[in-house]
């Protein structure tokens, strides 16, 4: 059983800098640049509170910008909510549905990938492939359900014909999903072959080419009729070690932010500037997104504590008090900071990504208050607040709870 702790934070103000002459993160004393904690993407508008002006280096500054956040904003599933929550300019329709360019669509109940338009007389065009079993398979989109073979036949023979008279255009790309089957289908009147590779194109073809009864391909119906499959799955890349990089990299600003300087030039985090600083091309995987309702869980964060430093001296027997961050759902951004044994510990929410808990390093510095940092987009707001407590006395789950004025709407 999970035992809830309630815990009032009240509001506090926002925290100043106490700059040293060095970089916070490799010690220098080149030039400093204004570094942004939380990148501007992901708020509204500027706020004082969320810059270092006289902490970061140039080049610290600019190598965080290009190895992480580039990466994370042009790649991952970040963008579907910046252009939901900040930019607004993503339009959703009352049944968490959205408009979309044309893309390629996972119907997990008939596994496979689609392609869908952007039009909404013709969103699932017909398409006519080989799948990974080496079926053919004529796939038509009707909202009637009973197969019209007559109707459907037409275009099947069409496409059937235009491949054996080598009439058609071939798109290959390996930047498709894995497992995308080659196919062909109609688009401003043309038959367009797609594929992943030219060998499983060319595949496709002579398969195609040296087929003698068109009868034999099977002809499906993949009109969604429930309602599940109307929601899209768009394929993003992730790289789990980029995004812990990216919230530990905006976890230690708003510690220097709030301890000073001085706490975090400490050695005793050099093990995790090491690895934050560190540049090494990251492996990435292919991430499913279901449209508004985040994404395929587990796979996106590591669930459990994570010790960055890679030197943490954890005991077995720690129970870290794990706040639950899920609660606040009217914030962009939740990020919570504290010291639990001698651990520095942070869990940070984006968005509807499950929040990422990182142990950022063991100190024997004082720190002893709990900092909890939190932006709304709707209000475009950055707050701080804190509260003091005994942090070994919760062994599970700590719930928000507020003080009328300061936070509201969290849990029970
Ligand atoms: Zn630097």
């Amino acid at each position: 059983m999970l035992k809830n702790y309630k815990l009032f934070f009240t509001v506090s103000k926002p925290p100043e800098e106490i700059a040293t002459e060095e970089c916070i993160w490799c010690n220098s004393k080149l030039n400093k640049n204004i570094a942004h904690i939380i990148s501007k993407s992901l708020l509204k508008t500027e706020h004082f509170s969320n810059k270092l002006y006289k902490s970061v280096c140039h080049q610290c500054n600019s190598s965080f910008g290009k190895n992480i956040e580039d990466w994370i904003f042009k790649y991952s599933p970040i963008n579907f909510w910046i252009n939901r929550d900040i930019k607004n300019t993503m339009k959703i329709n009352d049944d968490r549905t959205f408009k979309y360019k044309k893309i390629f669509v996972w119907l997990p109940e008939l596994n496979e990938w689609f392609i869908a338009l952007n039009e909404n007389s013709n969103q699932f065009p017909s398409q006519l492939f080989l799948n990974n079993n080496f079926e053919i398979i004529f796939f038509y989109s009707s909202k009637n359900k009973t197969t019209n073979k007559k109707l459907n036949f037409n275009l099947l023979e069409k496409f059937v014909n235009n491949i054996k008279s080598d009439n058609y255009s071939i798109y290959t790309s390996e930047l498709l999903p894995k497992n995308f089957s080659p196919r062909i289908f109609e688009y401003n009147n043309t038959s367009i072959i797609i594929s992943r590779t030219n060998d499983n194109a060319d595949f496709f073809i002579n398969i195609i080419k040296s087929l003698k009864i068109i009868e034999s391909i099977e002809i499906k119906n993949i009109y969604p009729d429930q309602k599940e499959l109307k929601h899209l799955i768009i394929n993003y890349k992730w790289s789990r070690k980029k995004y812990y990089k990216y919230c530990s990299k905006i976890a230690f600003e708003f510690l220097s932010l709030i301890q000073g300087n001085d706490f975090v030039k400490n050695s005793e985090f050099n093990s995790f500037k090491k690895f934050l600083l560190e540049n090494v091309k990251n492996e990435f995987s292919e991430v499913l997104f279901v449209n508004g309702r985040g994404i395929n869980e587990k796979i996106l964060t590591l669930g459990g504590w994570v010790d960055i430093s890679n030197e943490a001296k954890i005991s077995k027997k720690t129970i870290f008090p794990t706040f639950n961050l899920n609660a606040l759902k009217d914030y962009t951004f939740s990020m919570i900071l504290y010291k639990c044994d001698s651990h520095i510990c942070a869990s940070i929410k984006l968005f509807e990504f499950e929040p990422c808990n990182i142990i950022l390093s063991d100190t024997s510095q004082d720190f002893e208050t709990i900092h909890l940092i939190t932006y709304s987009a709707k209000e475009d707001k950055l707050n701080f607040y804190e509260t003091t407590a005994d942090i070994e006395n919760f062994d599970q789950e700590v719930i928000f709870v507020s003080d009328e004025q300061s936070l509201y709407h969290l849990g029970k």
